[in-house]
């Protein structure tokens, strides 16, 4: 089941996230949902704050990224639900890349990022896994993760520059945004 993406200004957004218990009801479902969700809004990760759950939990799936370019290594095979992610190792090797985000519909901005991360999560099946990641599968989950603490790519950006974006992110707030997939706003009534 598709379920309405939340738009940016809803507080659910700006939560620290609950860590998600084994035997939290409908996990499954909510997974799946969220998938569908994802791949009908062409997005490439979608957090639980943006389907309206303070969950920590995200599904991401780096494949229409390919092969990636200049020795990244791409990530095409990059599919992965991870529940209650623990980043670790942060590389101090930064790098900048614009990123967009479902929940902020028409808005892309340069984040800098940690090139090679560290990340232990639960698998859908509850699997503990460990694993290292660099490049756009890196970025992914870096963005992913900010969502469990309620951070968004406007506080990644430099305070002058985010004054610029407040019109169009007070607009995205209250609905006045064409998107084409279905999302919830705050301040307006129901659209798509
Ligand atoms: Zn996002």
């Amino acid at each position: 089941m598709i379920r309405p993406i939340v738009a940016y200004g809803d507080p659910v957004l700006k939560k620290e996230a609950e860590e998600v218990e084994k035997q939290h009801p409908g996990l499954l479902e909510l997974i799946e949902d969220m998938w569908e969700t994802m791949y009908a809004a062409d997005g490439v990760g979608l957090a639980a704050p943006q389907v309206g759950l303070s969950l920590r939990l995200f599904v991401a799936d780096g494949s229409p990224f390919g092969e990636g370019e200049d020795g990244d290594p791409g990530c095409r095979d990059f599919k992965r639900v991870m529940i209650n992610p623990v980043l670790f190792d942060l590389s101090e090797e930064e790098t900048v890349m614009e990123e967009g985000c479902l929940s902020i519909p028409g808005i892309r901005e340069p984040v800098t990022r940690s090139v090679r991360i560290g990340v232990e999560y639960f698998d859908e099946n509850w699997n503990l896994i460990e694993e290292q990641l660099d490049g756009l599968a890196a970025r992914i989950v870096l963005h992913e993760n900010d969502h469990l603490d309620g951070v968004m790519i406007p506080d990644h950006i430099a305070a002058t520059k985010r004054q610029l974006l407040q019109g169009k992110l007070r607009d995205i707030g209250m609905g006045k945004v064409k998107v084409d997939y279905r999302m919830r706003f705050l301040k307006s009534k129901k659209r798509g």
